[in-house]
């Protein structure tokens, strides 16, 4: 039987990465930003300092065992409970894990600090790196990102463009919209003035689907969206919803084997409030991050609403679950 994940989550449904087993790697909410849509929440620590929040080697030894339990995935995703450049043994976990597989690693930055050298250096050891940009003027920087007073839409579009330059893997640059704080025509045109400076392979447009860090964050509507990937220019997507779950378990054989059917159960929901601690989910959201049908998923969703440890949420007319807090 696998152990149990400390730092690992997943696999989760992504929409930019398909099937996505995420690694955590700094504690919750540990981030350079505080933008009104996270869906973590509030940061409880706005920090630009870089720390040994979590040794590479437990991570490693983790991944091991679930490589050798038949984990299946698209991408090793280094994101989490804040952000990841802030753990000051990025570069070592990364090292450690081209190691041990070849399953491709991404990381999901906010890329305040890629205008640190050694951060550059860290990130570009991944293939893919999936940095953020909401906005190309400070006012509005200000508005959304609610960034720690040293951190300047200059600095972070300084470190992207340094960044582009020395990294030959894939950059795909989320913008992600919020209704009436960064939509308007004047703000679209210097995000997409900023887009050209930087030069992404890929721009993603997203907006907020899950329950935010703010009350009133509205996402926008499709024919809206539509309109600002015009905008944004011809390498603009917007992000659709998670692909359709494939056929197998994010595990293959081994997880399971001499263990009785309870046993299988427990396993199943101690990987729901996994995957609960690290976002809100919705049912669709759970039946495909661990293959499974609504009615298996149901039952653990209820055995954990029962016992009071998540509870739900509406956004939009979905509903999604999340840990109490
Ligand atoms: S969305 Fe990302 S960058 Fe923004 S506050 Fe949340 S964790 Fe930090």
């Amino acid at each position: 039987m696998a152990g149990e994940k400390k730092y690992f989550y997943g696999p989760v449904p992504s929409r930019r990465l398909g099937r996505s087993f995420g690694v955590d790697i700094v504690p919750f909410k540990v981030c350079t930003l505080d933008c009104v849509y996270c869906q973590l929440g509030r940061t409880t620590e706005k920090s630009i300092e870089r720390k040994a929040y979590v040794p590479a080697q437990p991570i490693i030894a983790e991944l091991k065992d679930a490589l050798d339990n038949g984990l299946k995935t698209d991408y090793i995703t280094i994101a989490g409970s804040g952000e990841p450049t802030l753990n000051s043994s990025l570069g070592e976990i990364v090292e450690g894990i081209k190691i041990i597989t070849n399953i491709p690693i991404a990381i999901v930055t906010n890329g305040t600090l890629l205008y640190r050298s050694d951060v550059r250096s860290d990130c570009a050891k991944a293939d893919v790196v999936l940095p953020s940009l909401d906005a190309g003027d400070e006012r509005t920087f200000k508005k959304i990102n609610r960034p720690h007073r040293d951190i300047s839409i200059e600095k972070l579009v300084s470190g992207l463009c340094s960044f582009r330059k020395e990294f030959t893997g894939q950059i795909w640059l989320e913008v992600f919209v919020v209704d009436s704080i960064n939509t308007g025509i004047e703000e679209i045109a210097a995000i997409r003035a900023v887009i050209e400076r930087i030069s992404p392979d890929k721009v993603q447009l997203n907006t907020a689907v899950r329950p935010t860090a703010k009350a009133g964050i509205n996402k926008l509507d499709e024919r809206k969206l539509v309109a600002i990937a015009q905008s944004l220019g011809g390498n603009c997507e917007i992000i659709a919803d998670f692909p359709p779950a494939p056929d197998s378990g994010p595990y293959e054989g081994k997880v399971d084997i001499g263990s009785n059917v309870n046993f299988a159960a427990i396993n199943a929901t101690k990987t729901l409030f996994s995957m609960l601690k690290r976002r809100p989910c919705s049912l669709d959201d759970i039946c495909s991050g661990m293959s499974i049908g609504r009615n298996e998923a149901l039952k653990y969703v209820t055995n954990l609403l029962n016992k009071r440890v998540i509870c739900s949420e509406e956004k939009d007319g979905k509903v999604f679950f999340k840990v109490v807090s």
